[in-house]
């Protein structure tokens, strides 16, 4: 069967525009004819724009997939880089020794990754993939076919193409993983993410800060502009009423829950809140189908790992294609992609689990719950190899990196 395109990744977002962007800039799949199909790309912000209410912290590997594909100087302009982070629990202080610090220089790292701006990160990612030749498709999936040979996809305006391979980056509800027939498990975290951006009567100090709160985590990331971005975790009736209170209240509420960590919080935009699930697809890879990001997983933002993962997947489909191409196999086949799910299945799932039972072990008001998590902080805190274990994990520079994405030997 005819192939228009060797690749269609569908879902422009972050996972999308990376996965597509890294193949068209990889010399192993820069041969390869790609689309990428999203209704809504991102268009870059202009230079005095506000900072957008959506940021990311963004580890060192998905830096370096940024500065492979020529996206960085950009995304960069409008990101902080933080070299502490401090976590503490409600009861504790977080001056205090049993508070949990990461510090960069504990690592001979210069910071430990970035807050940048999802908008300027998915724009970058789409302006590179066009320059390197990926074909923009400006429509949503419609109907998908995949046989032996190819996949036959169909477009919401009517259009009809033929690949060889589709890559699911379409996001939790994921058209490309329900027509592969890919089920799911998972469950509601029974929270909603508020966020926000806040003006602090103290500096930031390039600092992200994550105080854990009986009903959940919250999380000030510092941004480029002094501000912080907000990321409050909370029961979702809580999350409701913080949303729509007026802004004096809000802000007194919002200071005390930081424990008055960087003094009066005084929100500067509106405020919005975002349903959290666990979810895990079952496979990862079906017939001339792979599934990227937020299609294949979605976890917990309280450590901030959603987007890293994901350009993770994007790196390792990447490498395990390159390989098949380098060997002469066709990178649709399932044999391929079972490489693909395997390797990432190995490196997410242990990631899915840990986050899952902090997530556990960090709600909730009981008092023998609450010694435990102190505890479990003050422990971390103080074993240096674990310490720095989870660090490098949190970096994305531990495990199995893929080469795509890994750092030149200095
Ligand atoms: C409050 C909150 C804070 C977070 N903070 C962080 C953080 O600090 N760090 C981090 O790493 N992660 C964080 N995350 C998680 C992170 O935002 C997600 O993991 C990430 O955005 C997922 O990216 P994605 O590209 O996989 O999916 P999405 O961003 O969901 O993108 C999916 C794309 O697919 C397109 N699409 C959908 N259906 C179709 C179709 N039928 N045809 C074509 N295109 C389609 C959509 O238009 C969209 O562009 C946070 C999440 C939340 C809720």
């Amino acid at each position: 069967m005819k192939r228009d395109f060797d690749v269609v990744v569908v879902g422009g977002a972050m996972a999308g525009a990376g996965t597509a962007a890294l193949l068209a800039a990889t010399p192993a799949t820069q041969g390869l004819r790609i689309a990428l199909v999203e209704p809504r790309p991102a268009t870059p912000p202009a230079a005095d724009a506000p900072l957008d209410l959506r940021v990311s912290a963004l580890s060192r590997a998905s830096q370096q997939l940024l500065e492979r594909t020529g996206a960085w100087t950009a995304v960069a302009a409008r990101a902080a880089p933080y070299q502490r982070m401090e976590v503490w629990e409600e009861r504790q202080d977080p001056a205090g020794p049993d508070a949990l610090v990461f510090d960069a220089a504990e690592l001979g790292e210069p910071d430990l990754g970035h807050i940048g701006e999802n908008l300027t990160i998915q724009a970058a990612l789409t302006e590179r993939a066009e320059a390197l030749g990926v074909v923009l498709l400006r429509a949503d999936l419609a109907t998908l076919e995949a046989t032996r040979d190819a996949v036959r996809l169909g477009l919401g305006d009517g259009r009809e193409f033929r690949a060889g391979l589709v890559v699911g980056a379409d996001g939790a509800e994921s058209a490309v993983r329900r027509q592969a027939g890919i089920d799911t498990r998972g469950r509601d975290y029974g929270q909603r993410a508020l966020v926000a951006h806040l003006a602090s009567e103290r500096p930031h100090g390039d600092t992200a800060r994550q105080r854990f709160l009986d009903t959940g985590p919250l999380a000030l990331l510092p941004l480029a502009d002094g501000r912080c971005s907000l990321v409050w975790s909370t029961l979702p009736e809580l999350a409701q009423e913080l949303t729509q209170c007026p802004e004096d209240e809000f802000s007194v509420r919002v200071t005390a829950a930081s424990g008055g960590v960087l003094g009066r919080l005084v929100p500067t935009t509106a405020r919005a809140s975002f349903p959290l699930r666990l979810m895990h697809a079952r496979r990862y890879a079906a017939e001339r189908v792979a599934l990227v990001g937020d299609a294949a997983h979605t976890v917990h933002p309280l450590a901030g790992q959603g987007i890293n993962l994901a350009l993770l997947d994007a790196a390792a489909l990447v490498d395990v294609l390159g390989e098949a191409l380098a060997a002469g196999d066709d990178p649709g086949e399932l044999a391929v992609l079972r490489r693909y799910e395997r390797w990432r299945k190995a490196e997410a799932l242990p990631a899915i689990a840990l986050l899952d039972g902090i997530q556990r072990l960090y709600l909730g008001g009981n008092p023998l719950q609450s010694r435990l998590r102190r505890g479990a902080l003050g422990l971390a805190q103080s074993s240096g190899t674990f310490k720095r274990a989870l660090m490098r994990r949190a970096l994305g520079v531990a495990g199995e990196v893929p080469a795509s994405v890994r750092r030149a030997p200095s």
